[in-house]
């Protein structure tokens, strides 16, 4: 599969090329930037042969059977239309968009082409994260009360960019790790918020846009989640607990994107540490991804997961805004 990069970014260099380049027979062709020196260093930098500014040059390639979109999150709606009418496979970066109408729009009009549409949601493709999954399914905890997440993080200076003055290309916490903390819950539970109440605020680094929040949301079974996200918590480390009927999973240090972190299950039989697979969760996805292509099997996140994510990430912001509790729109999915 060769696939052209639209979004010259941190998580493409950091993690998503290796990602691509671990799959058996993937190549990376080209790169899109909307600066040429940028674009081209950047290509240099990777070995990538092609550089584009124009989205258009990178898509009438015929050569590029699958696109990663990881411009900023303004940015994904026109780009993933773009390449979906070109007929590329697309894997997105999250949140899917700035609007519920959006996103839905992208994942239908891929269902129409007949291309297949992921989300970048690592998290899911942790080991962690799939042996809580497991002890869920597995009733070892019985009937799930609640859950907490702990997601509030150090925004690495080198980060501190868009995410943090810059509303219009989807700044803020809640677009940036809520998101993905909606798709954790959604993944273990299998099942979606109903709604949502929520605070948010700015502690230190947020101009204009959240940096901290906290919400509440209430699932169809009864289970209560309670979820904090920020970029000004230095020390919290982060976290995921469940507590049901007949037992309670807490994981320190889960939250991220690194296969690290510990799980301890804790019931009537006392308290035990769960092992679990450490494998690279940017190769899990891609590859499911690739498989998907192939036509074996999903995504580890598809396009409804994106959108669904991003619904959730949404009435939390609106929530917080208007102090009220807000329903979850999923727009029809
Ligand atoms: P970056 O800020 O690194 O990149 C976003 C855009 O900013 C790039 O497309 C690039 O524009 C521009 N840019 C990059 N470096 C520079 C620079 N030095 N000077 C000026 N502009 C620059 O963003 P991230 O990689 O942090 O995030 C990109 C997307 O990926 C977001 O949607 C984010 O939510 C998502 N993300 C997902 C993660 C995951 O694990 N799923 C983790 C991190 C981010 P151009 O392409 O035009 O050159």
């Amino acid at each position: 599969m060769r696939w052209g990069l639209i979004g010259a970014s941190r998580i493409a260099s950091s993690y998503v090329i290796d990602a691509i380049r671990a799959q058996a027979d993937c190549d990376i062709l080209s790169v899109l930037s909307s600066n040429a020196s940028r674009g081209a260093s950047f290509a240099a930098d990777h070995g990538i042969v092609d550089s584009y500014t124009d989205l258009d040059a990178l898509l009438t390639d015929p050569s590029v059977d699958a696109v990663y979109i990881s411009t900023t999150n303004d940015k994904h709606h026109a780009q993933a239309m773009a390449a979906i009418a070109a007929g590329k496979h697309v894997l997105c970066e999250k949140p899917l968009a700035m609007t519920l109408a959006e996103a839905n729009e992208m994942v239908r009009s891929a269902e129409e082409k007949g291309v297949v549409f992921a989300t970048n949601h690592h998290l899911r493709n942790a080991g962690s994260h799939l042996a809580i999954q497991d002890l869920i399914a597995n009733g070892r905890i019985g009937k799930v009360l609640s859950a907490r997440v702990f997601h509030a993080v150090n925004l690495p200076e080198h980060l501190r960019g868009w995410r943090i003055n810059d509303a219009a290309a989807g700044g803020g916490v809640i677009p940036d790790i809520t998101v993905h903390d909606a798709d954790t819950i959604r993944f273990h539970l299998s099942e979606d918020p109903v709604d949502v109440i929520a605070k948010s605020g700015s502690s230190g680094l947020g101009e204009g846009v959240e940096d901290s929040v906290m919400s509440v949301w209430s699932m169809p079974s009864g289970a209560m989640v309670q979820t904090h996200e920020s970029f000004t918590h230095g020390y919290a480390g982060t976290g995921i607990e469940f507590h049901g009927t007949k037992g309670s999973i807490f994981a320190r240090n889960v939250m991220t994107q690194e296969p690290v972190g510990e799980i301890r299950l804790v019931d009537a039989q006392g308290e035990a540490a769960i092992s679990y697979e450490k494998h690279n969760l940017y190769h899990r996805a891609f590859g499911l991804f690739v498989q998907a292509v192939a036509g074996r099997g999903r995504p580890s996140a598809d396009g409804v997961d994106g959108v669904k994510s991003l619904a959730v990430a949404l009435a939390v912001r609106e929530a917080a805004k208007s102090g009220n509790a807000t329903r979850v729109d999923y727009g029809g999915f």
